[in-house]
């Protein structure tokens, strides 16, 4: 690895400010092309590891994730009131994978990639057009030909819905067999529904007595530490597991973003902005992952062929208009959430629907998706957010929110 000194900048050719998530898809995807000529440092007051997050996704079987997935299901349950609907995902599959094995190897990509790590926030960014000035809270200097900043921070301004996709989830083991590791839930909107926002939980097995069991809201506010655990416990009962055979091993808290809040992902001619920060969470649903690991690639094949590290946007840009649109009419109460997945899921087949999500659809699909919403609410929101783009664009300077941190409450007992 390369040493840093107080006194001598240290100069790379790529400064990975951040170290998580997005960082460290890229790392592998970095050491995958083969990029190994390139001087890169890595700055993050925290080195990552072990398990702070469970990733799921869907997608193609077949990439490198594959080793590293905990499960994997061909079939996934989404369920209302009314119905319990079945998806068979072919030729997708919905994964699991757990923070510490993609930890793990973005360490070992980094071994390999000769990097230097500074463990320490990155405080000033100063880009003069050839180079970027990176100083580090420990007195340190990086100057960087490239920035790949995934350092979380708020969007540029604030956005015209403001809503949180914040989570508790209990990794429960059973005393007998309880779950069905062929299938996932991935959305059960049965649980009570917010007065503004919308709730479901979901079900991720790995085995028949093994599953990280959740409880989502879509909405402004978070809960208590206690309204999750009530919330969590209503799911738990709700999907007929008896407490008495359960055990909580392990449990997991989260906020993610839901804004139509614009995140720049190009702030100044070298620095490219990834993961999060970067525009990479889905505003209709604050799924992340998908769109980081495709941007990962995106880098590293272009630094493989000798060009500048630049993703192509997370998501086109006119589905950041259609989840704008739907967030206003989730938000204003033009459509209601459990309705509107329904609706989703129930008039397209669930390819489409989760390639829409991830942002690779036709325009031609796209149609088909609207119009599987229903149309007066939306039309609303659509003039809705017109007339408020209008206002921003007369008025831009609203306080921009910050995401807050997660509600964590006590460990769980062995
Ligand atoms: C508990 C949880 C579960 C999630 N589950 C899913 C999921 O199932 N599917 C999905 O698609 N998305 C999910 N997400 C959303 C998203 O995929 C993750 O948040 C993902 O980790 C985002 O990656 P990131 O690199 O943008 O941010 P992070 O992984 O949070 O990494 C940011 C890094 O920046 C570092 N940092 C902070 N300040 C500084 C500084 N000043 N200088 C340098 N470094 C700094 C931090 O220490 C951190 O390591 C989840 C998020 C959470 C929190």
């Amino acid at each position: 690895m390369g040493r840093v000194t107080e006194s001598a900048p240290l100069d790379v050719d790529l400064a990975l400010l951040g170290g998580g998530g997005a960082a460290s898809l890229l790392l592998a995807a970095l050491d995958r092309h083969g990029v190994h000529d390139l001087r890169i440092a890595v700055v993050d007051p925290v080195r990552r590891r072990g398990q702070d997050r469970t990733w799921a996704f869907w997608g193609h079987p077949g990439t490198d994730l594959d080793p590293l997935l905990s499960a994997s299901w061909q079939q996934v349950e989404v369920a209302t009131a009314a119905r319990r609907r079945v998806l068979d995902l072919t030729p997708l599959r919905y994964a699991m994978l757990r923070s510490g094995p993609v930890y793990d190897r973005a360490a070992a990509a980094e071994r390999r990639l000769d990097a230097t790590r500074i463990v320490a926030p990155a405080d000033t960014v100063t880009d003069d057009g050839t180079r970027v000035r990176v100083r580090t809270g420990d007195g340190h200097t990086v100057r960087a030909g490239w920035v790949l900043d995934s350092r979380p921070r708020p969007p540029a301004r604030a956005g015209r819905t403001t809503w949180l996709q914040h989570f508790r989830g209990w990794w429960l083991k059973a005393d007998r067999p309880v779950f069905d590791p062929t299938r996932a839930v991935l959305m059960d909107f049965r649980t009570p529904q917010p007065p503004r926002g919308v709730s479901f939980g979901y079900v991720l097995p790995v085995s028949d007595r093994y599953a990280l069991v959740e409880y989502t809201e879509f909405s402004p506010d978070l809960l208590t530490d206690a309204g999750y655990d009530a919330a969590l416990a209503g799911y738990r009962d709700l999907l007929g597991l008896d407490p008495a055979g359960l055990r909580v091993r392990e449990v997991e808290n989260g906020v993610i973003p839901m804004t139509d809040a614009p995140f720049p992902a190009r702030p100044s001619p070298r620095v490219v902005r990834l993961g999060t920060a970067g525009g990479a969470t889905r505003p209709s649903t604050g799924f992340t992952f998908s769109a980081m690991y495709r941007q990962a690639d995106q880098v590293a094949r272009a630094l493989a062929a000798g060009r500048p590290p630049v993703p192509q946007a997370a998501y086109p840009r006119r589905h950041r208009w259609m989840d704008a649109v739907a967030l206003r009419a989730l938000d204003r109460g033009g459509v209601g959430g459990p309705d509107f997945f329904d609706r989703l899921f129930d008039r397209n087949p669930a390819e489409r629907v989760l390639r829409f999500l991830d942002g690779v659809t036709t325009p031609a699909e796209e149609i088909a998706i609207m119009n599987s919403t229903r149309l007066l609410p939306m039309i609303a929101a659509t003039a809705g957010d017109a007339a408020h783009r209008v206002r921003d664009r007369l008025r831009p300077t609203r306080p921009v929110p910050a995401v807050p941190p997660a509600v964590v409450g006590a460990e769980p007992s062995p």
